[in-house]
This record gives C-alpha cells, structure tokens and sequence, in this order.
C-alpha cells in the first residue's frame, strides 16, 4: 500500500493550513514515518554486528533530512562532489561517507580524499593508478555481468555501466594492496525498487561468495560487503511490500555461516535510498484548469520537473483529491503538468473523483527520487519542500526556486576568446 494511513491522516490535518501559508506547490516529508522505517530497519538487522546503513544521498539530498539520518547512526553514499559536500555540511566525515561513483573525474576524486576522506568505492579498475593517493581502505564495485539477472529499473548487469568485471576482480584488490591498500570492502547493486526479500540474499550470497574467493587467493580479510540500495517500495495500492525481516534473516543466517567456515566475518553495509524516504514525501498540487477535447485533462500547478518518475519510467504514482477520497462521480482523466512535453503527465487514464479549480491533488510517494530529479526545462521552477515534524509543526527545509535562480548562470564578467 503506498503511503502509510499515518501520514495519510497526519497530513489531511494539516494540508490546508499549510496551502494557507506556504501555497503550493510542494514536496512534503513526514519525520515521524522517516524515523519509524529507520528504527524498523536497525531492528530488523540488529542481530548483524556492524550493520551500517549509508543513505543514498541522491534520493533526497536535503541537508534537513540528512540530519535525520545522521541522529538514526547512518551514513551517507553520495556519488559526486557536491554530495560529498552536502555530507560533510552536517558534519559526516570519513567513514561515515561512502562515495559509490562512476565515469569520476579527477577532480571529484581529489575532493572525496581530502578533509578526512570517505570510504572510496572504486567503478573501475584503471582507476587505481589515477586516484590521487591509494587510500588504507578501499572498496571496487563488483558486476558479475552474466552470472546474474538484472531488475527493470536498472537492467541487465552485461548492459549496465557499472562497477568491475568478474573477471578484474582478483587483479583489482591484488593491485590495491601492491599500491598499499590494507583494509578491504566490496560492493554491489544490482536491483533498483526490489519488493523480492530472496534477490537481495541471493546478492549477498554473490558478494560473500566473491569476498571467499579474493581472501583466499590474496591472504587478505574484508572488513565489508556492501549490497547497495535498490530495496523497494510498493506504489500500486495492492502491491505488497518487501519482507525487510525475511530478507534479514537470510542475510544473518550466510553471514553466520560463512563466520563459521571462514573464521571472519565482514561487516554489512547497505545504501537505500528509496526504501528510507520513498513512502514518506508526498507533491502536493493544486488544480488549475480543466480542458475537454479528445481526452479529460486535470491541469496543476506542478510540472514533472517536480517529480518525474511517471515521464520518464511510466511509474505509477497514486494520487488522491483532498477530502473527496469516495466522492463521486468520478471520472477518467490525464492528470498534466504546463511542460511542452506530452510526457509531463503524473497520471494517464487515471479513475479520480470529479474535481474543481483550487482543490488539492495529494501525489503519493515522492519521498525519493522525487524533487531531486527535478530540472529547469521550459523555465520551469523546482517548488519547495517541508517536513511534518513530529510535533506536527511544519518547517520550510528547502524554498521554492525563484526567477533570479533561473537567471544566475547569466550573470558573468564578459568573457570572449578571439581565435
Ligand atoms: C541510486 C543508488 C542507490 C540508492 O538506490 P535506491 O533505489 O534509492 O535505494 C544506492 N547506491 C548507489 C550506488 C546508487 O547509485
């Protein structure tokens, strides 16, 4: 089911007054259910010693949030620069920041290494003899290529960019420690919004079974494994949600194996980002226009350049009209943004109850990958974000973009090269 009834009801109470005062657009985070699925996810792997979760900072990189995250113990995974920044802001440093990129530049490299560097997660193996300095710690992203199936989201792992090959592996780590490497950890994601609890053991299974094979043949031991983000959340109102506690289990139960034949154990890193803050943001938007030709268009206020999963992977994102939950009649409607883009639409073909101008479309589970997609084009603005805090006081945590914002790459000394 998406979106709790908590903050279904938590918000009817207040939409309103916040419309009132804030106007809309906007993103709206609940910090009750966003500490509720922290605390429920360190229950669940509290019998793993040295369970770390690293929020993946690129779902929601609010500085507010991310502070939510670091009172919970977290860390964070950022995957440029200004993520890295945006960490050290609030004041994670070091291994508290897991910096997963790819295609890096120097330059972003040289950032992460400094002010107390970060567990670096090389992509690639013609990355060692670049970095700047090989670090005691480090970490390669690990593609099994044809071993494994990929999800939809994310694809197949032949196809995908991403991380070493099965068969760079051994030369990798065994590079890293000639280069003075001492500490090891490996990492992998393969899934992106996985409801099946048994992908993500069969992924730990992988890795534990990649971390055998490189201590053994290197004489080295691994501190972690890191199985990515990539946990999923349902947006369909019948779909089940994954089995966080199953997918523990199975987790705990290789880890405890591979300690008793191994005689080490690594410790379990993850970086969900989605399954964190997904549930708990909702985009709400006002109804502005209706049109009648060959299709039913409900305009708002909102364009997909404040949430643009349903452009850009047809995902479904429940809506409902405040205060008119049942009301009929209803009817079949496109629900669209003001884009010159026919894909600007959150909802196609979609039964919603009859609306008028001004009333309040609740879009559902924007709490990640949500107003951090969002782009310019068109000269559309990004609009603001709150958080619902837990004395249900409502605080401003990021404002709406405005037109000097549009204008601010324009204004620069004149610059003209005569060739
Ligand atoms: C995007 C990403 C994540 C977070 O993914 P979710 O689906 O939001 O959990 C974590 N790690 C890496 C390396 C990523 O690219």
């Amino acid at each position: 089911m998406p979106m709790s009834k908590d903050f279904r009801k938590r918000l009817s109470h207040v939409v309103s007054k916040a419309v009132e005062h804030f106007g809309t657009p906007f993103h709206i985070y609940d910090e009750k259910g966003i500490r509720k699925t922290g605390k429920a996810l360190k229950h669940a792997f509290s019998k793993i010693d040295g369970f770390k979760e690293f929020f993946a900072v690129k779902a929601l990189p609010n500085p507010r949030i991310m502070s939510i995250m670091k009172e919970m113990g977290f860390g964070f995974d950022c995957s440029s620069s200004p993520e890295v920044l945006l960490s050290r802001s609030i004041k994670s440093f070091g291994e508290n920041i897991m910096f997963t990129s790819n295609n890096t530049s120097i330059n972003e490299f040289s950032t992460a290494l400094d002010d107390n560097g970060c567990i670096l997660n090389l992509d690639d193996i013609s990355l060692i003899s670049k970095i700047p300095k090989m670090p005691e710690l480090i970490c390669f992203r690990y593609n099994p290529g044809p071993r494994r199936k990929g999800n939809k989201i994310i694809g197949n792992p032949v196809e995908s960019k991403y991380g070493i090959s099965h068969e760079q592996v051994l030369p990798a780590y065994k590079e890293a420690l000639e280069k003075g490497a001492k500490r090891f950890g490996m990492h992998t994601m393969l899934a992106s919004n996985e409801l099946n609890h048994e992908y993500m053991i069969e992924t730990t299974k992988m890795i534990l079974d990649m971390v055998d094979l490189v201590s053994t043949e290197l004489n080295i031991k691994f501190e972690f494994i890191n199985i990515g983000g990539g946990l999923g959340i349902p947006y369909q109102p019948e779909q089940p949600s994954l089995n966080i506690d199953l997918m523990a289990k199975g987790i705990e139960e290789l880890l405890n194996n591979f300690k008793t034949s191994k005689g080490f154990v690594p410790k379990l890193f993850m970086e969900s980002g989605r399954y964190m803050t997904g549930p708990h943001g909702a985009l709400v938007t006002s109804v502005i226009n209706h049109k009648n030709i060959y299709r039913k268009y409900v305009g708002v206020d909102a364009s997909m350049s404040a949430l643009m999963r349903p452009g850009m992977y047809e995902t479904y994102h429940h809506i409902h009209i405040h205060g008119k939950d049942k009301s009929l009649p209803r009817e079949k409607v496109d629900v669209t943004g003001s884009l010159c883009e026919n894909i600007d639409k959150f909802a196609i073909q979609r039964d919603l109850p009859e609306t008028k101008v001004n009333d309040l479309l609740i879009i559902h589970d924007t709490g990640a990958h949500g107003h951090a997609m969002g782009f310019n084009y068109n000269g559309s603005l990004r609009p603001k974000e709150l958080l619902l805090r837990e004395d249900n006081s409502i605080e401003l945590i990021r404002r709406e973009e405005s037109i000097d914002d549009y204008f601010a790459t324009l204004g620069f000394e004149p610059d003209k090269l005569m060739v």
